[in-house]
């Protein structure tokens, strides 16, 4: 499966590279048959229409998962900082604003269920197996370890674990990505389906 872009999509804000939506694409097309997706760390929405829009010939629906408030690296004097995305009155980021913004133009809102919270907080009582989980949400260890612990387990068999940023090498990025890719494999409950870019995607057995 390709993935056809919309028109603005050089436009968006985020950090998926080309190829790397392909892959998602495809993953998110046939996954979509097993349940419904979950994404943490949708930001502006860029992973979140490449997800929604694979899922086009189904009528399966993406929960998209981020409390959109950034992550640390998003915030002031950080790496990844976007005046455009601080919302001065409450002194905070938001990239809801965006997100929405951006869902409503690709046409894709009624196919994306929004969790504006924390992975925690959503995941709490959270009972519905997913066919897939991408994880793409904080890269501190703690974040990124707690999106694998709150989300992996609700995978069906056969459901796709999909996971951003992977850099085995630490002078390319940071390691907490890998962390979880490393112990997702190890945990034998997993296994390596394909690799593109910094994109990993795993299989649950
Ligand atoms: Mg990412």
């Amino acid at each position: 499966m390709s993935f056809t872009p919309p028109p603005f999509w050089r436009d968006l804000k985020g950090f998926l590279a080309d190829d790397e939506a392909v892959a998602l694409a495809g993953a998110a097309a046939s996954a979509c048959a097993l349940g419904p997706l979950l994404e943490i760390g949708s930001y502006c929405g860029k992973s979140t229409i490449c997800l929604a829009q694979a899922m086009a010939d189904s009528n399966a629906l993406l929960f998209a998962l981020d409390h959109h408030r950034g992550s640390e690296e998003h915030q002031p004097g950080e790496f990844f900082h976007d005046p455009e995305l601080f919302d001065e009155a409450v002194e905070q980021m938001d990239t809801f604003r965006e997100f929405r913004r951006n869902l409503e133009r690709a046409g894709l809102s009624d196919r994306v269920v929004p969790l504006v919270t924390t992975s925690e907080l959503a995941a709490r009582h959270w009972a519905t197996p997913l066919g897939m989980v991408f994880i793409d949400g904080g890269h501190s260890l703690d974040a990124a370890l707690t999106d694998y612990r709150c989300w992996a387990g609700h995978l069906v068999r056969g459901g796709t674990l999909a996971i951003h940023d992977v850099y085995p090498d630490a002078a390319s990025g940071g390691q907490a990505p890998y962390a979880v890719y490393r112990l997702a494999l190890e945990s034998g409950l997993f296994r390596e389906r394909a690799r593109i870019n910094s994109l990993a995607l795993l299989e649950r057995l």
